[in-house]
């Protein structure tokens, strides 16, 4: 009997395990309106998974008279065409020209699928580096998280390669401007379309979710980005994670962030503070604790700014 008991429990917790995983909701990729003939595809806010497909960042497009401008391709082949889904409900015009903002798995790895339908590929040449160097281990790990779905995919770079760290080009009739920003990975990249008014972030900005400081970014570069971007004056902004948004917000989930590390961090390490002691004062600064991941972020990012400034003060 106790061992019958046993049984169900584990069956219970078994099975509750199993739909707990299930229960992410299946993404769809859908189209949301920013201004006349510009659209966001905005992903969720989690890790990368089968439910998702490795579309948790934020994508978008531009239809213009002969065609679709793709601003970053997806995780991989089977994600891109579910991009291509999304777009196909707003216009049937073919997507010929992909734009890739960085050197993240999702912002590039479906380049091939659209390269196979006859776009054309565009990068800065600072992110096709990253791209370069860190494609292999992109896949491998990428495959861990949505396992079969990388099926088919290829690692393809941009043809159309443009200067870093700058570039203006008009592209079917609308013009662009695009900046390197060097936030999250070295060759990010931010795309402000003028006669819209809309800035595409890249990685540079985050909302609703702290943004991530990973052994590659560079804050500094960041913050200088940012000052970019505020200068510009876009009027709706795509960051590279959460809600389309204005950059107030922008401001106070990620400009204002970047101050914070820089200033507080920034300055502990050059001052030689104690590292533990720093980490414990800045732990709960409130203007930041309500975003997603908090928890799990803030105190990492502190600590890689630390170390950064520490070396390179
Ligand atoms: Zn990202």
């Amino acid at each position: 009997m106790r061992r019958l008991i046993i049984c169900s429990v584990t069956l219970f917790l078994f099975s509750f395990g199993a739909t707990k995983s299930a229960a992410e909701p299946i993404f769809v990729p859908r189209a949301t309106k920013v201004a006349d003939n510009i659209y966001a595809i905005v992903g969720p806010l989690g890790q990368r998974s089968e439910a998702n497909a490795g579309l948790n960042a934020n994508y978008g497009f531009i239809v213009t008279a002969n065609g679709v401008i793709l601003i970053d391709s997806g995780a991989s082949a089977h994600s891109a065409a579910m991009l291509e889904g999304a777009i196909k409900k707003v216009t049937p015009k073919p997507i010929r020209w992909v734009l890739n903002t960085g050197a993240q798995d999702h912002r590039w790895l479906g380049n091939d699928y659209f390269a196979g339908k006859g776009a054309q590929i565009y990068a800065m040449s600072g992110t096709i580096r990253t791209q370069q160097g860190s494609a292999q281990q992109q896949l491998d790990n990428l495959r861990r998280f949505v396992g079969a779905q990388l099926t088919g995919t290829t690692p393809y770079f941009a043809k159309q390669v443009q200067p870093s760290p700058e570039a203006s080009l008009i592209i079917d009739g609308v013009r662009l401007q695009w900046i390197e920003t060097n936030a999250h990975y070295p060759g990010d990249t931010m795309i402000y379309f003028p006669d819209v008014s809309v800035t595409f972030t890249g990685d540079l900005v985050y909302v609703d979710r702290i943004l991530g400081v990973l052994p590659q970014s560079n804050v500094r570069k960041a913050q200088a980005a940012f000052i970019r971007l505020v200068a510009l004056a876009p009027k709706h902004v795509v960051p590279g994670h959460g809600r389309v948004t204005d950059l107030m917000q922008a401001k106070r989930e990620t400009g204002d962030y970047y101050d914070f590390l820089i200033k507080n961090i920034g300055t502990a390490a050059r001052n030689m503070d104690p590292i533990g002691e720093t980490l414990d004062r800045f732990a709960k600064p409130g203007q930041f604790t309500h975003l997603q991941n908090f928890d799990e972020l803030h105190r990492a990012n502190m600590n890689r700014v630390f170390v950064d400034f520490e070396a390179n003060p």
